[in-house]
């Protein structure tokens, strides 16, 4: 009963659906993984035992009522803390928003409670989802369950941590530039974005609108289908979904067979097999690549040449966005007001306005809202937004050029594996490169999906290895093929039963 934490959600329902479990059963692993773990790895900002157990109590009684039931009935999930769940605090990892309870419920949230899930509790990430290391949270410091000196990435650490190390079934988290891929691939677990508008995200708190999109991390492709299929969908509160076909992802994946890799066009980016790229996963990825190759599918070079600029790209629009979004947050509508001291006297509203912001924001966040407040500025709008607007066109041109010679692309989600905590965070601009490979995919609203490929050894503790993400990018809304060849990788590569921790 105590390994029941380290199934996965297909593996937990159909224990459930046989009755051979209960959900408090597996609900009870959890929590003892959790006493056990979860204090040396901090992948939760909180836990809710109550809520969970009541969760867990009401979809027994579902499952023992013999009707028909969806499959996250009574499993154990773990959610980013930039979702909202009505009566439940969220913070974003910010001091800002320290207090704050959620009005209402997000629409992934929502959608998850009609499915019946538990909920174990709020994650960890990097302060509003700034970051690519989980170092920027304003509460704690998540570590990577492989090495705890090391970084889970970000900014989705938390959740990724928490799927790594059994803390639960799987994960939601957001990928603004990369927040899923790249902590999936440095923890050992599966991380898909979705094509932009295909999850609602109605009360996500915005941090880049024209890039955020809510995603999944689980441990296996299956889960990740399943995980799909129950919160994706148009949604009339979030004008950016669109009215997609949503397939059976489920279903398509577990037929999914090595056939359809007869003849698929698989696409290798040269910018993303270049400089900085550690040889050690250059060489896990070209694995893949032969083992493609082996399997039938024809792969094809591919050039995405104005790679070089995503990352500038990307840093203007989100910031500038973030500008704009992080307004609100003044200590009046919101969360953390700044406290007078004995006999000091706020001069005005701007003064408060500043105070809060001041106390409220880490470095990471002001950072950002002053880069964006300045590419956004009159006399240098053209200069900036309006130049990256210009090189997103052609980033979405560079895709549509490859996807003309290519079904679907492959290469590394991360540029290095997990790095020592504190390594990077002097030198920003280090971290920004390491969303290197997954940032173009957002700027190209493309669905994208790390998958564990192998382990290099690591370089800092003897007999320890790091995990290998391999990224799949695919056409806009074809998850299903993108699940599809993910699905044939893992089988072949079987991360789980040969590498995980
Ligand atoms: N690491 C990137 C950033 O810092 C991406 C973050 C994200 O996807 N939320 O902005």
């Amino acid at each position: 009963m105590d390994d029941l934490c380290r199934l996965t959600i297909s593996e937990l329902a159909g224990l459930l659906k046989k009755r051979e479990v209960k959900s408090t059963d597996i609900l009870n692993s959890y929590i003892k993984r959790i006493e056990s773990v979860e204090p040396e790895i901090s992948a939760y900002l909180y836990n809710d035992f109550e809520e969970a157990e009541r969760n867990a109590e009401a979809a027994d009684k579902i499952v023992s009522s013999g009707s028909d039931y969806p499959v996250l009935t009574g499993i154990p999930l773990s959610i980013k803390d930039i979702f909202l769940i009505k009566g439940k605090k969220t913070t974003c990892a910010s001091k800002i928003l320290d207090n704050f309870i959620s009005p209402y419920d997000s629409t992934v949230v929502r959608k998850l409670k009609e499915n019946n899930y538990v909920f174990l509790g709020k994650t960890n990430l990097d302060e509003f989802a700034m970051g690519s290391s989980t170092e920027n949270s304003a509460y704690k410091i998540t570590k990577n369950p492989y090495d705890l000196n090391r970084v889970p990435g970000g900014s989705s650490g938390g959740s990724a941590a928490s799927v790594a190390a059994d803390l639960c079934a799987g994960s939601f988290g957001t990928d603004t530039g990369g927040s899923v891929r790249q902590p999936a691939a440095l923890c050992g677990v599966v991380g898909l974005k979705p094509t932009y508008g295909l999850i609602s995200r109605y009360g996500i708190i915005a941090f880049s609108s024209s890039l955020d999109q809510a995603g999944i991390l689980s441990k296996d492709v299956t889960d990740a289908a399943v995980m799909l299929e129950a919160v994706a969908g148009f949604d009339e509160k979030d004008q950016t979904t669109r009215k997609f076909n949503i397939k059976k992802y489920a279903e398509i994946v577990k037929k999914a067979d090595k056939s359809i890799l007869k003849g698929l066009n698989v696409g290798i980016p040269a910018e993303f097999f270049s400089d900085g790229l550690d040889p050690e996963i250059n060489s896990k990825v070209s694995e893949i690549k032969v083992l493609l190759k082996d399997l039938g599918a024809n792969i094809v070079d591919i050039s995405l040449p104005d790679t070089k600029y995503s990352v500038s790209a990307y840093y203007i629009t989100a910031t500038s966005e973030a500008s704009s979004n992080l307004e609100r947050y003044d200590g009046i509508r919101y969360g953390y007001r700044y406290n007078r001291k004995d006999g000091e006297t706020i001069q005005s509203l701007d003064d408060l306005y500043r105070k809060s912001r001041e106390a409220g924001f880490g470095n990471e966040v002001k950072r950002r809202i002053i880069l964006g407040t300045f590419a956004l500025s009159a006399g240098y709008y053209d200069a900036y937004y309006k130049k990256a607007s210009l090189v997103r066109k052609l980033i979405i041109k560079n895709y549509k050029d490859a996807f003309a010679k290519a079904d679907i692309i492959i290469g590394p989600t991360s540029p290095t594996p997990a790095f020592l905590i504190g390594e990077k965070t002097a030198d920003p601009l280090s971290m920004y490169l390491s969303d290197i490979y997954t940032i173009s995919v957002n700027l190209a609203y493309l669905p994208g999906l790390s998958i564990p490929v192998g382990a290099v050894k690591n370089p800092t503790k003897p007999d320890g290895v790091l995990p290998v993400g391999l990224q799949i990018i695919s056409p806009w809304a074809t998850e299903d093929m993108l699940l599809s060849v993910a699905k044939i990788i893992e089988d072949e590569v079987k991360f789980r039963e040969k590498i995980k921790k």
